[in-house]
């Protein structure tokens, strides 16, 4: 649960729609092109993306406010945004053109920004912390570089009653708080809140809703900017990995064991401390 109160905020969610990850052992790689066969697997909304529209709405019913969601994804993917319709956001925004196929993370977030230019003033971007499929978690902080502002990442609870953004991030070895004014870009972690399902009613008015659907014209970004044209990131080669592992049974006393072990681990830079083993 987030604490909040004070003036309204105008939340923009970012969603990308994934395959099923309960269907993920079913996802099989075109041995031609070497891409993921998504067609074969019914996509949903990011697991984690659930917990920032979650984050987006629990700010609207505390504070008023408004919340828009936006994804970059071929056409069917109103499918997900008539989802986060039913659940509670007020618009949604479909980036879609062919000219988008072959993105990488720097290619997605550059047209994420430019959506988010052109739907309007915004207080807070809510991101997953990162994607079920991709998981790069790059796209959260590259959007707040090209946004120019703040970004706060790992985000597992934020209290807004200052007007700021005051959040616990979560972080390899704990937590750090963080302050930042806003507008700023947060992305939200799994513990964050526990998303719902859409009321009938939600259903009944996202049926009867509209989602805006702006192309790379739309957004003034040239053909070099979107999609494979506009990303750096070269794939080299794609590749099964093997679960194959190389076992191997040390040989004494559990003390010549030990020395072995330890041995080994020194060796390939997992132990850098104590020499020996003391008997
Ligand atoms: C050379 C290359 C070609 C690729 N071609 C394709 C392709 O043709 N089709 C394809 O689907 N993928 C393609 N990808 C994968 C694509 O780059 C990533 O899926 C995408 O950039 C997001 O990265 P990620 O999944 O790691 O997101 P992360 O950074 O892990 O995601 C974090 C958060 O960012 C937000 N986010 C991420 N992506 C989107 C989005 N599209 N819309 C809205 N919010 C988003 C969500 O809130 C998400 O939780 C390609 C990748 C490379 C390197």
């Amino acid at each position: 649960m987030l604490p909040i109160a004070g003036r309204g905020w105008r939340c923009i969610v970012c969603v990308k729609p994934v395959p099923d990850p309960s269907l993920f052992s079913k996802l099989r790689l075109d041995p031609e092109t070497m891409l993921l066969r998504r067609d074969e697997v019914p996509s949903v909304i990011n697991p984690l993306d659930r917990n920032a529209i979650e984050a987006a709405l629990d700010i609207k019913r505390r504070l008023g406010g408004r919340v828009a969601v936006m994804t970059m994804a071929p056409p069917n993917a109103q499918e997900q945004l008539l989802e986060a319709l039913a659940l509670g956001c007020d618009r949604a925004f479909l980036l879609t053109d062919k000219a988008f196929a072959g993105a990488d993370t720097l290619a997605t977030a550059r047209t994420l920004a430019a959506g988010i230019r052109k739907a309007g003033r915004f207080d807070l971007v809510l991101c997953g912390a990162w994607s079920a499929d991709g998981s790069t978690a790059q796209v959260g902080p590259q959007l707040a570089e090209l946004l120019n502002v703040p970004d706060l990442v790992c985000v597992t609870s934020m209290d807004l009653r200052s007007g700021r953004i005051l959040a616990q991030c979560r972080r390899e070895n704990g937590t750090v708080l963080l302050d930042s004014p806003r507008p700023a870009v947060v992305t939200l972690e799994a513990g964050a809140n526990a998303p719902k399902l859409p009321a009938m009613g939600g259903i009944g008015k996202a049926l009867k809703s509209k989602v805006t659907m702006w192309n790379s014209r739309d957004l003034g970004l040239k053909p070099s900017q979107v999609g494979l044209a506009g990303s750096p990131t070269r794939m080299l080669n794609v590749f099964a990995a093997s679960g194959a592992r190389k076992g191997e049974i040390l040989q004494g006393t559990t003390n010549e064991v030990t020395a072995q072990l330890l041995e080994r681990l020194r060796h390939d830079g997992l132990v850098t401390t104590g020499k020996g083993v003391s008997r």
